[in-house]
């Protein structure tokens, strides 16, 4: 609970703090008298001198000032530039803590916010090797001072490119990927974006890694109509071993969104193939995909054994992206149906379907509020089981309202948000359901996120 800043706690006042939790962005949370200071850098365990820099009604920001008794649960972070990089907030916790953080998170929020009680929590599913995990990464070019051309992450809030080629989470061959690029800018002196004058061609580089199938994806983002010098680059890249798609994509927009519109393909296939268990995807440079193939398999694994569908069930699976959760399920449902807000999602999820000889699937292009309502009032459709998938927002009202109309007999929850899984989950507990099972599953690894999978099912149900 935050409490009001009664102590008159001011800019620039000193106080020692024991850092007790972590925010939604990673900062440590210590406490002055009941009153909350968010501390970049601090860690729970943390005793530490800081210095207050900003107060609200109920909480404020403090510096780190002088670390008194660093937290037991430190460790030394593997990556040099971790705090500056700001993409992994936990890499200084141990990780064996940093899993005990996740499912603390998610058990506090489901008590807190869900009402959620009596239900079994599963082990949290860790990594046995939370490192080199994802098999996406995007690396903005710009220039340093001296002019050379650097490729890594921007540095924190502001737009000057830092270089980092060998990022701990990423994987091994990004970094020779940018290398031979760099060196294809250099030869065709081909210049890097630079958003303050709008000017140069290369913004990122896209780069995809089919986890079991080694296909390698490679797209540039530019700031221009056509990509030059197109076979040098060829010449470059496509001898790297795997190397399955390379693309450009053309965003000459003032914004922040890294892909254009749509990709060209200038050699190899428009798309990377990987699996999910026995499970093939196609998947374009456009497409969402889940970034942690190792613990994916565990989740979508997770969500069917909740699931648990029999060959006579209808599944709706909702938020469903390219198909992926769809087709999983589809190994042992009598026929699931997916729905998805971007056209183009649907349009791979189509193919992946046919691609593994899937008959009882059908894709629907839509928002999932809109579409179950309108189909259950018009067509009568009946689900058995629910799976919803939504992004870190959660449910519509208007999807929890259908659901509770239609009584599936199961619904499974999947989200990358606890706060709004639990608001959601008090919602449906309304409606007559009961969460009976819950498993958190840590899809990435040194960041603050986490991923979780709950099983509701009627009560009426569960208490037979
Ligand atoms: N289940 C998929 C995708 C999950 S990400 C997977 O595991 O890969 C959430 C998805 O919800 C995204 O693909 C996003 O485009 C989609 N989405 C967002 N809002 C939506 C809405 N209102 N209705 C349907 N889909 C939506």
């Amino acid at each position: 609970m935050q409490s009001e800043n009664t102590l008159k706690i001011k800019k620039n006042d000193l106080y020692t703090v024991t850092i007790e939790d972590l925010g939604s962005d990673g900062a440590g949370i210590g406490k002055v008298d009941g009153y909350t200071l968010f501390i970049k850098d601090a860690l729970i365990g943390d005793v530490a001198e800081v210095k207050v820099i900003k107060t609200k009604k109920h909480y404020g920001y403090a510096r780190l000032m002088r670390m008194i008794t660093p937290s037991p649960d430190r460790v030394e972070a593997p990556c040099p530039v971790a705090r500056s990089c700001g993409g992994c907030q936990i890499q200084p916790l141990s990780y064996e803590k940093q899993l005990a953080f996740k499912q603390r998170k998610v058990e506090e929020l489901l008590t807190r916010v869900g009402h959620v009680s009596d239900y079994a929590m599963h082990p949290m599913i860790g990594m046995e090797e939370p490192w080199h995990y994802r098999n996406k990464a995007q690396y903005p070019v710009g220039r340093d001072r001296e002019g050379r051309i650097t490729m890594g992450f921007y540095a924190g809030r502001t737009h000057s490119v830092i270089d980092c080629r060998d990022c701990a989470i990423g994987r091994p061959v990004n970094g020779r990927i940018l290398e031979r690029v760099q060196q294809w800018m250099e030869e065709n002196r081909i210049a890097p974006y630079d958003e303050g004058s709008g000017r140069g061609l290369v913004r990122h580089i896209l780069i995809r890694e089919g986890f079991h199938t080694g296909q390698i994806m490679v797209c540039l983002i530019i700031n221009g109509k056509k990509l030059p010098h197109q076979q040098a680059l060829i010449g470059a890249l496509a001898e790297i071993p795997g190397m399955t798609s390379l693309s450009y994509s053309v965003n000459t927009a003032d914004t922040n969104v890294i892909l254009g519109e749509s990709a060209v393909t200038i050699w190899g296939q428009p798309y990377i193939t990987d699996m999910i268990g026995d499970v093939k995807y196609q998947i374009s440079p456009m497409s969402f995909y889940q970034v942690n193939p190792v613990q994916t398999e565990k989740l979508y694994r997770t969500a069917l054994d909740f699931a648990d569908p029999g060959p006579e069930d209808v599944i709706w699976d909702l938020y469903c992206g390219i198909g992926t959760i769809s087709l999983f399920l589809a190994q042992k449902a009598a026929k699931v149906c997916g729905v998805e807000i971007i056209p183009e999602a649907i349009a791979d999820a189509k193919r992946n379907a046919a691609l593994n000889g899937m008959a009882g699937v059908d894709f629907y292009v839509g928002k999932a509020e809109e579409v179950l309502p309108e189909k259950y009032a018009k067509e009568q459709i009946r689900a058995d089981i629910i799976v919803v998938d939504p992004p870190r927002k959660g449910c519509d009202r208007a999807l929890l309202d259908c659901i509770g109309q239609m009584q599936p007999k199961k619904v499974v929850y999947v989200s990358c948000d606890p706060a709004t899984l639990a608001r959601d989950l008090a919602i449906l507990q309304e409606k007559g359901y009961k969460v009976t099972d819950v498993r958190c599953c840590d899809m990435f690894p040194h960041t603050v996120h986490v991923e979780t999978c709950a099983l509701l099912t009627k009560a009426s149900v569960s208490e037979a």
